[in-house]
């Protein structure tokens, strides 16, 4: 299997540190607000790749936090807590904002037949964690505190800002204004605040520092390391946490411990609107919930999502979505069409399986989604393909593309005659095997006169409707 790693720039051969298993750690979502249909695309592509890796044959164990405190309005260290700000425009606690929004991302995520990580962990629930490695980087001297917060020093190490590929002083001459004039550097980043800057607030916590809160990078470290070790294979998230959110994550996290944290980085493109990124911060954003009322399902988001490479840009337009529509109810179709007519085949011809295995090589090659639904197509138009084949085909392409096509009906046969015309077919049949051909025919005309033509195939009489 081939993938994107972001910390090299290229496509790289994926080779797990333990064989045949995958530890993988992927950044949750802030829960203060609705999770966004840009956010659910980077859930989407973060899914596929676990369905992938699984197809491969790995055991992967996918972690994800849950951003419950800490992740400021501002990338700088600067703004408020975004549960806190919150809270205070509705009156709610920052703990039943976490809760309510942590709902309804799951249950978007399940609409979406995103399989759930193997652990889901609150920041909330491990603030000794973070304390503990906050103070293992005291004892290392990558450290320093000043107005009452701790700081993380970049200065320290010689690798900082790796992962973006920005040299330190291309960063230095574009850095922002500096709003925290506490950092000697103005990469530096919180590790641990203390009231000193945002006042009584209602979650805080006692520290080695001061009573406070964690700053948001470090929670992704600590947890990851306690769930998947000190280095693991891989690291998600969408391509707007590489400069700041993943450049201090390894900062951190490699100070620490004094070696390599993470094997492979990989990330998802945003989705955009007319307007450019979909944000929450800027308001105009549109929910899963929001699709489904305008008559949408919420796979019909995946599929939308499938039909774009996770490194490109998708745009969102409804009509896009309305040719995704159309394109899964094809699919369905074709899965009803097929459930009627044959079972899934128990095993594969030479072509058809030709088509499972370039479909998976599209996959296996750093996530072409587009190819592999291209493979699928094909494969379903083929005609030296037989039904049975192609039913078992799509059963196992759908434990990556994850559309549900398990849950198809067949199609169900609509049914000519009424009770009375099959209560007479039922007589014909008797008179039939009794000789008694006058009956029979008498039976066939009076069907006639009601509108239908019963013809006898091998598996027993049918109606036809006269037209
Ligand atoms: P957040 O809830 O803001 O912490 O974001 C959750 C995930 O969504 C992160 O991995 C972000 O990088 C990602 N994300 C944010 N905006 C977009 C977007 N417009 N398109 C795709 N992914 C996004
Ligand atoms: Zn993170």
């Amino acid at each position: 299997m081939k993938l994107y790693n972001t910390m090299d720039r290229k496509v790289e051969e994926f080779v797990p540190i333990e064989e045949g298993k995958v530890g993988m750690y992927c950044c949750g979502p802030t829960v203060y607000n609705y999770a966004h249909i840009g956010n659910l695309r980077t859930f989407i592509f973060e899914d596929i790749l676990h369905r992938t890796l699984e197809e491969a044959g790995y055991r992967v164990k996918h972690v994800m936090n849950i951003t419950d405190v800490g992740h400021l309005t501002g990338d700088g260290d600067d703004g408020e807590d975004k549960l806190g700000k919150r809270s205070r425009e509705t009156g709610k606690s920052v703990w039943d904002i976490a809760a309510f929004y942590t709902d309804a991302f799951f249950r978007d995520e399940q609409a979406l037949n995103i399989k759930r990580p193997n652990v889901v962990c609150k920041a909330t629930d491990h603030i000794s964690d973070m304390i503990e490695l906050i103070k293992r980087l005291e004892e290392n001297g990558h450290t320093y505190t000043a107005g009452g917060n701790v700081y993380f020093s970049i200065d320290t190490i010689d690798d900082y800002g790796k992962l973006a590929g920005q040299k330190q002083e291309d960063k230095l001459s574009g850095a922002r204004i500096v709003v925290d004039g506490n950092k000697r550097n103005p990469q530096d980043f919180v590790l641990w605040f203390t009231n000193s800057k945002f006042g009584e607030q209602a979650m805080m916590w006692d520290s080695p520092w001061g009573r406070g809160y964690p700053g948001w990078h470090i929670e992704c470290s600590a947890m990851s390391m306690k769930y998947l070790g000190e280095t693991f294979d891989i690291h998600c998230g969408g391509i707007d946490a590489i400069p700041v959110h993943h450049t201090n994550e390894i900062a951190q996290s490699e100070a620490a411990t004094g070696h390599k944290w993470v094997n492979y980085w990989c990330h998802g493109e945003f989705l955009l609107n007319d307007k450019g990124k979909m944000s929450k911060s800027s308001g105009e954003f549109l929910t899963l919930p929001v699709l489904v009322s305008h008559g949408y399902e919420a796979l019909d988001y995946r599929y939308f999502c499938l039909g774009g490479h996770y490194r490109t840009q998708l745009k969102f337009s409804y009509e896009a979505l309305d040719h995704a529509k159309i394109a899964r109810e094809r699919l369905n179709g074709v899965v009803a069409e097929l459930k009627t007519k044959s079972k899934p085949a128990a095993s594969l011809g030479e072509k058809a399986q030709a088509y499972k295995d370039s479909f998976f090589a599209a996959l296996y090659n750093d996530l072409r989604c587009p190819e592999a639904l291209a493979v699928m197509w094909k494969m379903i138009k083929d005609g030296s393909i037989s039904d049975a084949e192609k039913l078992s085909l799509l059963y196992s392409m759908d434990k990556v593309l994850g559309l549900d096509l398990d849950k198809i009906e067949a199609k169900k046969e609509e049914k000519v005659g009424g009770e009375e015309e099959w209560k007479l077919v039922e007589e014909r049949r008797q008179a039939k095997a009794e000789k008694n051909y006058q009956r029979a025919d008498e039976i066939r005309k009076e069907l006639e006169t009601r509108g239908y033509i019963v013809k006898d195939t091998p598996q027993g009489p049918i109606l036809q409707k006269i037209m």
